[in-house]
């Protein structure tokens, strides 16, 4: 079976983070999901290279990982020493920075010679790092709702993992929230941004009503979408803000009707690949801002030039429809 044919095959996955990629750079999300899933083959390193991540972004996951940390050991009464902290932050982000290596490896050996990703990573970077994590941490810790849980306020609370999966359609949806609590009649559902936007426009709204479709399927909870609150606790401008909106049964079809497009759009990205898999019909990056912490950047035309790459492939595309109409 051909790879293209293996990805037609496979449930095709929603998340907030895919559609983003999506919209940032059609190019890197055809590298990252675009191509059948084979460990060990090139296919994989395809996907190992789109995973590769910034030392920003790998410290922004690590906050993320340490605050469900500190909430699972609070719900399992599990002793959590404060002084561990910092290690602890560290700990992720060199880990993370050595699992990346091998990454390098292989798109040196691609390139035949040094990549662009491999910067040395100095002690006093990755202080720094730490530094800002652990006061974004003890921030975060003072926030609400996290302030209220802590100090029993919120007695009926639970974390999930965004792996989790619901479906709609023939597709897979990542759109758990990563915490809910009940207040009265109200469950809020809430996800941490660990690095947001002033002001969500109606998109990034709408992301997040998704997570009352996921709520509806769960036993337990309400039915009804007029009965939650759906919240995003972002890191902007120096502090932590808290986003909330009650949610309607029109914003719940409006989320699933933005869903479905997303996926129209993603089927109709694949389609444009043909079965030569030809990459020179998929758009590239919006902002050369998006390249910069791409993995694909030694490799990728937009990589070394976006501007002149996105010249060239409008070029090529006004040859080839007047090609066709000749
Ligand atoms: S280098 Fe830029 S244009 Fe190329 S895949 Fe990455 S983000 Fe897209």
């Amino acid at each position: 079976m051909s790879t293209i044919n293996k990805w037609a095959n496979r449930p095709k996955r929603w998340s907030i983070s895919r559609r983003n990629l999506m919209n940032k750079c059609p190019r890197a999300w055809i590298l990252k999901y675009g191509f059948g899933r084979r460990q060990g083959g090139f296919n994989q390193h395809l996907r190992n290279i789109s995973d590769w991540s910034s030392t920003w972004r790998l410290m922004q996951r690590s906050l993320r990982g340490v605050i469900i940390e500190r909430l699972t050991a609070f719900s399992n009464d599990k002793v959590w020493i404060e002084r561990d902290l910092a290690a602890k932050i560290r700990h992720r982000i060199i880990g993370a920075i050595e699992r990346q290596k091998s990454v390098i490896d292989v798109i040196e050996t691609r390139i035949g010679g040094t990549s662009t990703l491999r910067n040395k990573i100095k002690r006093k970077e990755i202080d720094r790092l730490v530094e800002i994590a652990c006061y974004r941490f003890h921030a975060v810790m003072k926030s609400k709702p996290i302030v209220d849980i802590l100090q029993g306020r919120i007695t009926e609370w639970y974390t999930f993992s965004r792996l989790e999966v619901t479906g709609l359609d023939k597709f897979n949806l990542h759109i758990s929230p990563d915490l809910v609590w009940i207040s009265g009649s109200t469950c809020h559902l809430l996800r941490f941004t660990v690095q947001g936007v002033s002001n969500p426009g109606d998109d990034k709204r709408l992301e997040n009503m998704a997570m009352v479709m996921w709520a509806t399927v769960q036993k337990g909870l309400p039915e009804y979408a007029e009965r939650y609150i759906v919240e995003n606790l972002f890191w902007n401008r120096g502090r932590w803000n808290r986003w909330s909106e009650r949610c309607s049964q029109r914003n719940l079809s409006d989320a699933i009707q933005m869903i479905r497009k997303d996926m129209d759009a993603m089927i109709d990205l694949h389609n444009r690949l043909g079965p030569s898999c030809d990459l020179s019909q998929i758009p590239l990056a919006n902002n050369k801002r998006t390249c910069r912490t791409c993995g694909h950047r030694d490799t990728c035309p937009g990589g070394e030039d976006l501007v002149r790459a996105r010249l060239e492939q409008s070029a090529l595309e006004m040859a080839k429809a007047s090609n066709l109409r000749n």
